[in-house]
């Protein structure tokens, strides 16, 4: 069969920056398995899969807003450690992320990260690592079947490369 919503995908993949920079592979044997719809992979990766089949290979580039957004210079941002919580300010660290409300966009969550700390100024971006990339994906199409109705109940794939319960 096609690649249609509620259709099931099993398939190699790799993905890199237009640049030329690797950023992530499935790894041999254990393709990605998802159901298609449900927003389990990026937009402009799975409409440029539709229609496609089994035994597919396909090289396929996504621009940075169909794949992980552009960059929003509001997101990169400094911060005065007084803005954490007490007991939260003592174990800032690299690394730490918190969800936080968009600087000028009311009532949007975004997941900062926190790139630096220099005394009391912390350095924190809400975008991700990705925005303002684009990516191109070599995919090589291995399964496709109809999800069954259990699946679609719980929005996910079961069974190898799915969930087990
Ligand atoms: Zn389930």
């Amino acid at each position: 069969m096609n690649i249609v919503k509620n259709a099931v995908v099993s398939m190699n993949y790799k993905v890199g920056t237009a640049a030329g920079e690797h950023v992530d592979a499935s790894q041999p044997g254990e393709p990605l398995v998802f159901l298609c719809g449900h927003s389990q992979i990026i937009n402009g990766l799975e409409s440029a899969l539709l229609g496609k089949k089994a035994g597919d290979k396909l090289a396929i580039d996504v621009a940075a807003k169909d794949a992980y957004g552009e960059v929003d210079d509001e997101l990169d941002i400094k911060v005065n450690k007084s803005m954490f919580p007490k007991d939260a300010q003592k174990n800032l660290q690299e690394g730490f992320q918190f969800r936080a409300e968009h600087p000028t966009k009311e009532k949007t969550e975004v997941t900062f990260t926190i790139h630096g700390i220099e005394g009391d100024d912390v350095l924190v971006s809400g975008n991700h690592p990705l925005a303002g990339e684009n990516l191109h994906f070599e995919v090589e199409i291995l399964e496709v079947r109809a999800a069954s109705s259990e699946e679609l109940d719980h929005g996910h794939v079961h069974g190898a490369g799915g969930h087990h319960h």
